[in-house]
């Protein structure tokens, strides 16, 4: 583990170091709480043993800093005078985990060692839990775009930001065309393939700033900030060339070729929240699939045209 300690006196400090080390821990010192932090802030560290009293920051205070500080835990350990058990309660109700006396023998450091590298170890695996619970509440599982849920959110934003920017902001809704032939014809692990295929192709032709998400199903919406509805429906052009260029192929070897039908709608011309613009998009879909499929309608002009393009 990373150790850091933080003592003003520096017989203690060495000491300290030296007792560390023979624990088989790295050590990092500092003189001050002042200069803790700043070694704290640049390099993070597993545990930290410090000092009460120093000039600057003194160490419940540290341990104040070092909790609000957001990142992995950080085992904090308070050196107390000998048998000053008032400022030990103190010091825990500052957040600290544990306290030495500053008389300390070996093996007492070594007992909050050993205890620090469990909390810590407990700590991490929460955290990977949490990342891993936060992944699955976020993503879609089957093309890792963001799902309904998370790409909501990250519409809201934007919205309210096209807003107070006075951008415009382009919804698109994206629904494969006679996707259920596919998974007739070929079988459901070819759709779920063909899917897979989609969110990589879509991935790969928005910005990053763009709102790529699938809404379920074989349905995918793109919110595309500062984008009037004309340069969305190109964009979606560019995409339907590229999905059209891609080969798809079934079990038995044969291939064919996958198209998709979009709706567009404008913020805020066709809408002022995420429903009436999804609305919107979604009358204007409807009528690319009436039009013929393969083709993409902004709302404003959704009638499907006399002959199709
Ligand atoms: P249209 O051009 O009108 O959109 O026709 P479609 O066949 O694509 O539309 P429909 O809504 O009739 O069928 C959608 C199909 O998508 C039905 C459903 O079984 C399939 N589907 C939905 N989710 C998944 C999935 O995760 N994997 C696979 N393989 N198929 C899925
Ligand atoms: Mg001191
Ligand atoms: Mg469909
Ligand atoms: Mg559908």
């Amino acid at each position: 583990m990373k150790v850091l300690v933080v003592e003003d006196g520096r017989t203690t400090r060495m000491m300290l170091k030296s007792a560390v080390e023979g624990l088989g821990h790295d050590c990092l010192t500092a003189a001050d709480g002042t200069e803790a932090w700043q070694i704290f802030r640049d390099q993070g560290a597993d545990v930290i043993i410090s000092d009460w009293l120093m000039p600057g920051i003194e160490g419940p205070e540290l341990c104040r800093l070092v909790r609000a500080n957001p990142g992995p835990y950080t085992y904090f350990v308070l050196l107390t005078a000998f048998g000053d058990r008032m400022h030990a309660l103190e010091g825990m109700q500052a957040g600290a985990d544990d306290y030495l006396s500053k008389t300390l023998e070996v093996d007492d450091l070594r007992l909050r060692l050993v205890a620090a590298e469990r909390v810590s170890g407990l700590h991490k695996q929460l955290a990977e839990q949490d990342a891993r619970l936060r992944t699955l509440a976020e993503v879609d599982q089957l093309t890792q775009l963001a799902n309904r849920h998370k790409s909501t959110e990250t519409l809201t934003h934007y919205l309210s930001l096209a807003r107070r920017q006075q951008m415009p902001f382009s919804l698109a809704v994206v629904d494969v065309d006679h996707f259920k032939q596919v998974n007739d014809r070929f079988g459901h692990a070819t759709g779920d393939e063909v899917l897979r295929r989609l969110g990589t192709i879509l991935r790969r032709s928005f910005r990053d700033e763009d709102v790529v998400a699938r809404w379920g199903g074989e349905e995918f919406i793109i919110g595309m900030y500062a984008m009037g509805a004309g340069d969305a429906v190109n964009r979606l052009y560019r995409l339907l060339d590229a999905v059209r260029h891609e080969v798809f192929g079934g079990p038995d070897g044969s291939k064919f070729d996958v198209t998709f039908s979009a709706g567009v709608a404008e913020f805020p011309r066709d809408g002022l929240d995420q429903q009436s613009l999804y609305r919107a998009a979604d009358e204007a879909l409807y009528s690319a699939k009436a039009a013929g499929r393969a083709r993409v309608l902004a709302a404003h002009n959704s009638q499907p045209p006399a002959i199709a393009a």
